[in-house]
């Protein structure tokens, strides 16, 4: 199946008003233009370096930056990202307003599983959300997270639903946690039904990532 094919695939069950991020790290230029003839305009990236040197190949498509990102490499992602996903420290939020010209969007990174090294735990999401909406040059949108990895996608619902609790109660509380980037190629029609607002699909519509070499 093409791209397009793929995309058609996804695009078909997918609820209007989500958000499809299409997951291209790894993928070459060619695939994003590719992506983008049929169509897709919001692209995901989790290397800072890559997320840059894509955008200066690739024009028109909107960056969503989802990896955890190191403070000294901000400098990479601001001004190129509409989104960045997974925040978790004050000290990153302080550094992406610093550099921001006009005001970064970014979702709180929120960590269920041990197995997940980025994110703030569940239960300090919304002390940390209220620390970092004050922070001059970012715009809090919301939250995201990366389940602990399952082969059942059924496996993640439980952490969909507590993501959508907290926002809900962030909402209540007066906290602008609009969006929901929770779900991925495997679990994503869970997520949907969880009320995510972004999903983050990679290999279901570009194919099999080789493995990374690190
Ligand atoms: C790679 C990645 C995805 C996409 O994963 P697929 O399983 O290929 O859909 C989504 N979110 C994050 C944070 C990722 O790093």
């Amino acid at each position: 199946m093409s791209i397009a094919d793929k995309l058609a695939q996804v695009r078909a069950a997918l609820p209007a008003g989500v958000t499809l991020v299409a997951v291209s790290k790894t993928r070459p230029a060619a695939d994003i233009r590719e992506a983008m003839a049929a169509g897709q305009l919001d692209f995901g990236e989790n290397y800072a370096q890559e997320l840059r040197d894509k955008a200066a190949e690739v024009e028109g498509a909107r960056w969503h930056f989802i990896g955890s990102l190191q403070r000294n490499k901000v400098k990479y992602v601001v001004g190129r990202a509409a989104l960045v996903h997974d925040v978790d420290s004050v000290e990153l939020a302080e550094e992406i307003g610093k550099r921001s010209a006009t005001p970064t969007g970014i979702l709180v990174g929120v960590n269920f599983g041990e197995a997940q090294k980025s994110g703030v735990p569940a239960r300090e999401a919304l002390d940390f959300a209220r620390r970092v909406v004050g922070v001059p040059g970012v715009a809090l949108r919301g939250l995201m997270c990366i389940p602990p990895p399952s082969d059942d996608p059924q496996a993640a619902a439980p952490y969909f639903a507590e993501l959508a609790s907290i926002a809900a109660a962030g909402r209540d509380a007066g906290l602008p946690l609009h969006e929901l980037s929770m779900g991925m190629s495997h679990d994503w029609p869970v997520a949907v039904r969880h009320g995510a607002t972004i999903v983050r699909v990679g290999s279901a519509i570009f194919g099999a990532r080789p493995p990374k070499i690190t």
